[in-house]
Parts: structure tokens; sequence; C-alpha cells
């Protein structure tokens, strides 16, 4: 009763099209919000793959003006934005075209942030006795080049402040993207260990929101489907990148656990990830593909029926089983799912043993535990 009796909200501000091939209509449908001039973010790796091409010059052919800002970096600094929004600043740029995976787009948004509050984005950290955003983001297309963080709908971004060696949130529906195009030919050239990590990113969006304290039938919905579809196509789009079907439904996936992000919280897993990224530059999908199975474990009993549609939902036959049996099953499923696809163990990405209390208290401290459907 509690639960049914809180007040929730779910807010989706972000036009989203998609569909094989699209991106050929990114100009056309940049120019319906009004946009002339923009500033493209992206990463040197994604520019190299050939992938803002076709929108360069789709943009061009629908007479939108293109500034090329390529410097985005994985886990993107406060110093990344701030050198974004100054080429915005200088070149009189009307909006705001991110093409690349969660780095790009989270950039491209905190650019927005502090180009229509003319301060930086630090300011408007979700923390207390910091600001609350007050004005809209300028027109923000996101194009997402991995199948992962969901970026492209959700109302986040995620910004490594070095000096505190701490990732930090900006958030609320002023900076969604206006609009997001999804073609999953963009995501054929993802090497496996990036697909493989970011898939199992997507995976822990849905799950950690469909279990936590503030999930919503509408959010339960999204993530169950994309729980569903990682679990069947993540290992097709690992083995053949080229596997076009693979990375259409992946690529759905992750949008489809970023709305999940409505339920306005993940659990411990990310709050560990996010913590460890800050501290050492692990890809991020990594760092949460280590962390998502001892969660779970962990876990299982604070929601056991709802790890039992996981279950069902990772493919698991749960028939004649207790529901304890079947939420156990969920956790092994997502540990036989994550050594598939050959993520490296922490210890492997140079994680040392010894970081573990400074983890463990800083990732305490993060707001995402507090949904976490296990007290910690
Ligand atoms: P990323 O954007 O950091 O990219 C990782 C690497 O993949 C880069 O080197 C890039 O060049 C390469 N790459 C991307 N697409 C490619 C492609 N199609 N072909 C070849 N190479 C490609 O990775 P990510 O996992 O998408 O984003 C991680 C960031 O997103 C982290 O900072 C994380 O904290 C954040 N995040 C944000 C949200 C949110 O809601 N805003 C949610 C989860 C995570």
């Amino acid at each position: 009763f509690e639960r049914m009796s809180r007040l929730k909200s779910f807010e989706m501000p972000t036009i989203v099209k998609h569909g094989v091939g699209v991106i050929k209509h990114t100009g056309e449908e940049v120019k319906k919000l009004g946009v002339n001039k923009v500033l493209l973010v992206t990463d040197p790796g994604v520019k190299k793959a050939g992938l803002i091409d076709p929108v360069v010059a789709s943009l061009k052919e629908a007479q939108i003006e293109v500034v090329i800002f390529d410097r985005v970096e994985p886990n993107p600094s406060i110093y990344i934005v701030a050198d974004g929004t100054n080429v915005y600043l200088d070149e009189n740029c009307d909006g705001l075209v991110a093409v690349g995976g969660g780095s790009s787009m989270d950039t491209a948004k905190a650019i927005g942030v502090e180009v229509v509050h003319g301060e930086p984005v630090l300011e408007y950290e979700a923390a207390e006795g910091k600001k609350p955003l007050s004005k809209r983001i300028p027109p923000l297309t996101t194009i997402p080049t991995t199948a992962g963080t969901g970026s492209e709908v959700t109302q986040w971004a995620v910004i490594t402040d070095p000096n505190r060696q701490f990732k930090f949130n900006v958030g609320g529906p002023l900076i969604a993207a206006h609009l997001t195009i999804i073609d999953p030919e963009l995501h054929v050239s993802m090497p496996p260990h990036i697909t493989a990590a970011t898939g199992i990113d997507a995976l822990s969006h849905a799950i950690e929101c469909y279990t936590c304290h503030y999930a919503q039938p509408m959010t339960d919905a999204v993530a169950l489907l994309a729980i569903e579809y990682v679990a069947k196509y993540l290992r097709r789009a690992v083995a053949n990148g080229k596997d076009i079907e693979a990375r259409y439904a992946m690529s759905h996936a992750a949008m489809l656990a970023g709305l999940s992000y409505g339920s306005e919280s993940a659990g411990a897993a990310h709050a560990m990830a996010q913590t460890l990224g800050g501290i050492i530059p692990v890809a991020h999908g990594q760092c949460v593909a280590a962390l998502l199975g001892p969660v779970m474990e962990y876990n299982w009993m604070g929601e056991p029926e709802k790890y039992a549609r996981i279950a069902q939902a990772m493919g698991v036959n749960i028939h004649g089983m207790s529901v304890e049996e079947a939420a156990k099953a969920a956790v092994k499923a997502v540990y036989q799912l994550v050594r598939d696809v050959e993520i490296p163990t922490l210890e492997e990405q140079g994680v040392p043993a010894d970081m573990i209390p400074r983890l463990a208290q800083e990732a305490y401290n993060d707001p995402q535990t507090i949904g976490n459907p296990r007290d910690i």
C-alpha cells in the first residue's frame, strides 16, 4: 500500500525515431527542431570509425551548418565539457547533435546545461546544496553508437570531477534530448568487447530499475522487454557484429532499459560502478558487468517474485521451481551471460583489492543505493 500511495511520475520528453538506415533522415529531423548551426559532439574513436560522416552529410543537405567537437573521452570530465561549451559559444551554435556512446551524449547534455545557465555544470550536480536546473538545454539530438547506457532517452548526464575522483549526476527532464535517432547500422563497427560491456550495462539498468523500491508498472514493462532482448541477442551481437537483427534488438534493449530509469533509481551495482569509474578509468560497462552478478546474489531475497520474473525473461524455464529457486536461477543466468561474452574481471582490469574499503564507503554514500531492494 505504501508503494502504491507514493506519487510517481513518468516523463518522456524525447521523440524517438528508429530503424535500420534511418540515419539519412537526420538533417530533415533536426531541421524540424528549428536548428541552423549545430555543435556535433563525438569522440575520436567514433569519428575514426566513420560514424559521423553520414550524419554530417545529412545535416549539410538540410542546410544545417556543422561544427565538430571530437575531443570527448570515456568518463568525460568537467574540463572537456567546458571546452565544448566554449566552442559552442564562440561559434554561435543553436543546437547540439551527439554521435557516440554515453560519454558523447552526456557531454552534449552537460554542454547544453552550461550554455543556458551560464555556469559550470558542477553547480548543477544532483546533490544537496547544489542548484536545481532551471532552463531547458538547446535542442539536442542524440545518435547512439553503442547499445548500453540509454542516455539517448534518459534524463541524466554522468560527468567526472577529476579533483574529487568522482562521477556525479546531473538530471531532470530539462536535460533530456529533444530527439533521438537510433540506427543499428551505426552499431555494426562496435568491437566485441565494447558490444559486450555496453550490452551488460543495458541489462543492469533494466534489472536494477525493475527491482528497485521506486519501480512502477510503466518502467516494469519496458525493463522486462529489455532483459528479454539482451538475454536473446547479446551473444549473437558479440559473436557477429554484422548480425543486424541482433543489433536492432540490442539498440532497442538499451533504449527501453534507459526508459526504465524513469523509476528514478538504479541500485547498488550502479552505485559501485560509478564510484569505481571515478577513481580508475575502467569502462563503465565493464565495472557494471563485474558487479551485477554479486549484487544480484545479495539482492534477490529483497524481491524474490521479481527476480523469478527476471529468470523467465532471461529464458529460464522456471516450471516446477519454487519462487526462491527461480530467483536464484536469474542470478545464475546473469553470471553465465557475463561469462559467455568474456568480460574481464576487475582484477584483470587492474583494480587492486586494497581499494575495496574506499569503494565500499563511497558507494554506500551514493544516492543510487536508496532504491536498492535490500538494505546495504
Ligand atoms: P563510451 O561512450 O565511453 O564509448 C566507449 C568507446 O567505444 C569509445 O572509445 C568509443 O570511441 C567507442 N565506440 C563507441 N561506439 C562505437 C562504434 N559504433 N564503433 C566503434 N567504436 C565505438 O561508452 P558507453 O558505455 O556508451 O558510455 C559510458 C558513459 O556513459 C559512462 O561515463 C557512464 O557513466 C555513462 N552513463 C550514462 C548514463 C545516462 O543515463 N546518461 C547511463 C549509464 C551510463
